[in-house]
């Protein structure tokens, strides 16, 4: 009899679990909170993503949507460009990926996931769950209740984190004191201006920086990040707060002063999670569930398409009947998140806005830490993966005593 796989949530992590599962022929049972399209933040993609995608077969209806194409990211600081390109990293791997309205990107990944035979059950809620003897959830849809069972629970509900939440396991808020808002615009006068297309962040203070990540319908994703205090001017928050808010840029301000907002800006009061503890008896945590850090970097669907490739090949294994040790997925996953985590806090000291603007960038170790912003982050070749912290250190350290020699 076919093993079969109950996923909580239909996000990157949730879907790229679900196809890597139909092809290897179990039935897999999809139960998500909302009703697709809906609209999610975490539209620009790294390159390590695109390795999973190609994997479970969504490259090719992936692209055929023809979603912009993401070569690269720019950093702006006071009017200065700092760019990065995927064609100049270290790794051997993907020199782009997308920027991507999410509804439309997980609705297609939604409708391979069915293609395959999966099942989702759209605008379910959940009311109960168990994971022992067997996983099984009970969820109402349209008024009516319905318990499906399964050999295997994966929850990947992002900030839902139910299982953690229905079994009374501790999720830590907050380790980065971190905010963010964002909507999308009508990018109507965007051909007046040079590479329309190019995702941008403009970094307002340290711990203040806004985005810019044009989609290839004619809309563009606007949002701001950081530190709360930033945010506590917030009053209603709605579209005329976010108008006053973009003039604090002078560089999106003019592309976008006269620009149609599309939607009430959606707000993000502290995201940073940690999941106390990632697997248990019959399940594991993926994606977001089990941690999400910060989007400076745009880490989050990388980490959450990696996390589901892992935790759903151990699954297939447990099913052939393998010695499978599930914390060898927490310690996968703790390699990855904790080279990100090095790099997140030292762009909120500040150091690494210091290497990026030095002007001192030695190019071997710029295509170094490219890789890591690309998503690379298990490539132990790499000695920015294999000691983050003690690689930017001693690159700030080079950097800030060139400048202070350039000054004297
Ligand atoms: C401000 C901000 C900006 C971000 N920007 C980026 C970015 O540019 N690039 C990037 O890669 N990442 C970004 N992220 C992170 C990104 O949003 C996530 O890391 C990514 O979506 C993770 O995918 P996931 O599948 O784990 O979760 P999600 O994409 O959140 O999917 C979880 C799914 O579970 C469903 N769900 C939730 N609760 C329940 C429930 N009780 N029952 C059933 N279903 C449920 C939800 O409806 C949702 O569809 C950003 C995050 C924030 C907060």
């Amino acid at each position: 009899m076919k093993k079969s796989v109950l996923i909580i949530g239909a996000g990157p992590a949730g879907l790229v679990a679900a196809a890597n599962l139909l092809n290897k022929g179990c039935e897999v049972t999809i139960i998500e909170r909302s009703v697709f399209p809906r609209i999610v933040v975490g539209e620009s993609l790294l390159p390590y993503s695109m390795e999973h995608f190609k994997e479970v077969g969504f490259l090719e209806p992936l692209m055929a949507a023809g979603f912009a194409e993401k070569p690269g990211v720019r950093f702006i600081k006071k009017g200065v460009k700092f760019d990065f390109w995927f064609n100049e990293q270290f790794t051997k791997g993907w020199t782009y990926t997308w920027q991507v309205p999410r509804a439309d990107f997980d609705m297609i990944m939604a409708e391979e996931v069915k293609k395959k035979g999966g099942v989702i059950h759209f605008g379910a809620n959940i009311s109960s769950l168990q994971t022992s003897p067997y996983p099984s959830v009970t969820f109402e849809k349209d008024g009516t209740t319905h318990t499906v069972k399964g050999d295997f629970l994966i929850d990947s509900s992002g900030f839902g984190c139910v299982v953690p939440n229905m079994l009374g396991h501790k999720v830590e808020k907050g380790q980065f004191p971190n905010w963010a808002v964002f909507t999308h615009v009508k990018d109507e006068f965007k051909n007046d201006f040079p590479e329309p297309n190019r995702i941008s962040f403009d970094i307002l203070e340290t711990d203040l920086w806004f985005w810019m990540i044009p989609f290839s319908n004619g809309t563009t994703s606007l949002g701001f990040a950081g530190n709360k205090v930033h945010f506590e001017d917030a009053e209603d928050g709605g579209k005329a707060y976010f108008k006053k808010k973009l003039e604090k840029s002078a560089w999106f301000h003019e592309r976008f002063k006269n620009t149609e907002i599309l939607f009430e800006p959606v707000w993000h009061r502290g995201y940073s999670q940690s999941s106390e503890t990632m697997y248990g008896e019959n399940w594991v945590l993926c994606g977001n569930c089990a941690e999400f850090l910060d989007p400076v970097f745009s880490s989050g669907v990388a980490l959450a398409t990696a996390s589901s490739m892992k935790a759903s090949n151990m699954v297939i294994e447990a099913f052939e009947g393998k010695e499978v040790d599930w914390s060898e997925y927490s310690t996968y996953m703790r390699q990855g998140i904790d080279v990100f985590r090095t790099y997140v806090d030292h762009w909120y000291d500040g150091k690494l806005q210091d290497i990026f603007f030095s002007g001192h960038f030695n190019p071997t170790f710029k295509e170094q830490v490219c890789s890591v912003l690309a998503g690379y982050v298990w490539d132990m070749d790499n000695p920015f993966v294999r000691r983050p912290e003690q690689g930017l250190l001693s690159l700030h350290r080079v950097v800030t005593m060139m400048i202070e020699q350039e000054k004297n």
